[in-house]
Parts: structure tokens; C-alpha cells; sequence
């Protein structure tokens, strides 16, 4: 069985159901516990967990900072396209949206590589919409000659591929791919999916089981986190994350908590709006179940709460992020994907994490070092 068949044999009703039954004696069982278990994990995120915020999050930074030292890593998003092929609800780059819509050539990718690298920036997160046909392999195999050579790591956000796609890709230098279930609800999902390939629950879902058999160094999950209850999205992507550290063991597990946020055309209300207090309770949680796993926090959220919770158990957060393409060398806000919160500069981010007793980290990776092929 795959880890997306063991995903798709979980029941939400009944996870859900075990998640909101949780008591304050299995909160404290659970913080006792010197292994935390996926049960253990829920009663950690349940509401029964509120009141141990404190407790938890005192855990979770000792255990961040015996696995990951007293550093933070910054990286950067390089949106590549804005060309999307399928109809998401809550998303500015949506097929129906009235935007814009661009593809940056290699001219335009180089000046943004040039504009990024002057930022000081040595690990890159690249975005497209997800469009096969116009931002699929061929556009990639082009693209990221012109790219690759320039960064010690190179992560992903595109629609999902073939496995095959994903040894390709693998070759062509990129080191993480990170594709977000959005929501773990089936029926939820076609809700907010309308048209496209994204449509396609199930491949989806398989997709971080084809990362880890394309044998990709860093393999990224998500929700986005108030399209359904957020609390059993999390109990989901917490056990699909398990499961793929486990089987795919020579890769690398990163998990990000995406809020929803406003976006050109309107987006969406959440339906299971999370409060910065149970996002904190969230991300400690992670870190006490998943000792190994990369956390990431993007710009989305305020420099107030970064500020606060990165310190906690984050080990990789954006800074002075763009959403648009071509926005480091010729901003313009009228193509941005979703509104960004924290919009400090790099100097401002680095001097708040230096500030906060952490060490900022460029580079991490060596290309060569390792098993890039
Ligand atoms: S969420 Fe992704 S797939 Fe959906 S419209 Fe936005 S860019 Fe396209």
C-alpha cells in the first residue's frame, strides 16, 4: 500500500470526531511522552491542548534547538509565471481571474536572478501557476539552466508531475518540490476546485509518494489552512508527513501552514478561521511530533507574529517576498498571487532574527555534496 492509499483509507469524520474528544490528562500524557505519537500529536492540537500553550511551546523551542542549533534559514520565492490552468476559489492566479498574465523568458529570469543574488539571497523557492501546457517540463528544461547554477538550493511549487518528470527535474538541479493537498476533505476539495487538472484529488495526493520515488532531497506538504477544519486538515497532513519521512527516508520532510489571505478577485472567507494563538499551538505541536521536519513560515504572516513564533520551532521562512513574476527587477502588485504581510526588507528580517539570539543561514547545501543525481 502507498502512503496516498493509507492517506485515502483515513476517515475525516472519525479522525475529527477523536481529535475534539481529547482530554487535558491525554494533552498532559502527551507532553510527558518522550516519543509523541500521531494520537498524541491531536491532543496536542485539540482545544483540550489550548490552555498548554505554554508548556508545549517551551518543548517545542528546546527540542528546535537541540536538532537545528541556534540558526534560521532564509530563502526567497521566485514566481516564474502567472499562468494557471485550473479554477481554485481562493487564489488570485485562478483561470476565470481578469488579470495579466505573464511567463518570464530567459532575459526576465535572469534579471530576477540578478536582482535576487544582489538581495544577498542563496536558496530559491520557484512558483508557477499550473498550466501543463505553456509552464510544464519544456518551459522548465529551458528555464533552469539559467537559474540552477546560481543557487546552493532550489525548491519548487508547480503542478504536480509523473515521477519520471521528477528524476528530470532532479537532474536539472532543483533539490525540493513542494505540492500542498490544500485540504485533506474529498468532498470539500471539489468545492473549491472547479475546473483543471487540480481537480484530480487522488493524483494530488499521490504526488509526494512519486517525490519520494524520483528520490528528491526535500519533499513539501501542506494545507491551506481554513478551507475546511483546520484542526483535522493538520491531523491529516501531520500523519501524510509521518508516513512519507518513514518510507521515504533518504528524503527530507518540510511542512508549511499557509492562512488563507486575501488575493486579487477577492478570494475566499475561511470557513475554519485559525487564530494566531492556535497557529502557535499548531506549529509547536508539529515540532514535538516531528523532531526532523523542516518548518517553514512565509510572508503571509505579520512581522509581529514572525518575530514571536520563529524562534519557537520555524527553520526556514521567506523574507522581502514577491508574488508576482518579474517583481524583484519591475514590481508591479497588480499580478500578485495573494497579499503578503510581512513586507520588511531583507535587512530588516535578518537584523529581527539576529535580534531574537539565531543565526541566519544563507546556504545549507553544497551542490556536489550529497546525492543530487
Ligand atoms: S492555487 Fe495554484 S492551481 Fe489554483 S489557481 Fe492558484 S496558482 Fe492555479
Amino acid at each position: 500500500m502507498t502512503v496516498a492509499q493509507h492517506m485515502l483509507a483515513q476517515n475525516w469524520d472519525d479522525i475529527r470526531l477523536k481529535l475534539y474528544s481529547k482530554t487535558s490528562q491525554q494533552v498532559r500524557a502527551a507532553l510527558a511522552s518522550p516519543r509523541p505519537t500521531w494520537e498524541d500529536f491531536l491532543a496536542l492540537i485539540s482545544p483540550a491542548g489550548e490552555p498548554y500553550l505554554e508548556t508545549l511551546a517551551l518543548k517545542a523551542k528546546k527540542i528546535t534547538r537541540q536538532r537545528f542549533g541556534n540558526t534560521v534559514s532564509l530563502f526567497v520565492p521566485l514566481y516564474l509565471s502567472n499562468l494557471c490552468a485550473n479554477e481554485c476559489t481562493y487564489c488570485g492566479f485562478t483561470m476565470s481571474n481578469r488579470i495579466k498574465r505573464t511567463k518570464l523568458d530567459k532575459q526576465a529570469v535572469a534579471n530576477e536572478v540578478a536582482a535576487i543574488k544582489a538581495m544577498g539571497f542563496d536558496s530559491v523557492l520557484l512558483v508557477t501557476g499550473e498550466h501543463e501546457t505553456k509552464a510544464g517540463m519544456a518551459y522548465f528544461r529551458e528555464i533552469l539552466p539559467a537559474i540552477t547554477p546560481h543557487f546552493s538550493f532550489v525548491a519548487m511549487e508547480v503542478q504536480p508531475l509523473d515521477t519520471c518528470d521528477y528524476r528530470a527535474l532532479k537532474q536539472l538541479g532543483v533539490n525540493s518540490v513542494l505540492v500542498y493537498q490544500e485540504t485533506y476533505h474529498p468532498q470539500r476539495y471539489g468545492h473549491y476546485h472547479l475546473r483543471g487538472n487540480k481537480q484530480d484529488f487522488s493524483y494530488r495526493l499521490d504526488t509526494p509518494d512519486r517525490l519520494g520515488k524520483a528520490g528528491m532531497k526535500k519533499i513539501g506538504l501542506g494545507a491551506l489552512l481554513g478551507l475546511s477544519d483546520w484542526r483535522t486538515d493538520s491531523a491529516f497532513t501531520a500523519l501524510h508527513s509521518e508516513r512519507i519521512q518513514n518510507t521515504y527516508w533518504q528524503s527530507r520532510v518540510s511542512v508549511s501552514f499557509p492562512r488563507i489571505r486575501p488575493c486579487s478577485g477577492g478570494g475566499i472567507d475561511a470557513v475554519s478561521a485559525i487564530t494566531d494563538k492556535q497557529l502557535v499551538q499548531l506549529i509547536c505541536a508539529y515540532r514535538v511530533f516531528l523532531p526532523d521536519a523542516e518548518l517553514s513560515l512565509s510572508t503571509r504572516e505579520s512581522p509581529w507574529f514572525r518575530d514571536n513564533v520563529v524562534p519557537l520551532a520555524i527553520t526556514t521562512m521567506s523574507a522581502a517576498s514577491q508574488t508576482q513574476p518579474g517583481g524583484y527587477s519591475e514590481p508591479s502588485a497588480a499580478l500578485a498571487q495573494f497579499s503578503t504581510e510581512d513586507t520588511r526588507s531583507v535587512t530588516e528580517v535578518t537584523q529581527a532574527i539576529t535580534q531574537s539570539g539565531l543565526e541566519v543561514v544563507w546556504r545549507d547545501w553544497l551542490p556536489g555534496f550529497g546525492c543530487e543525481v
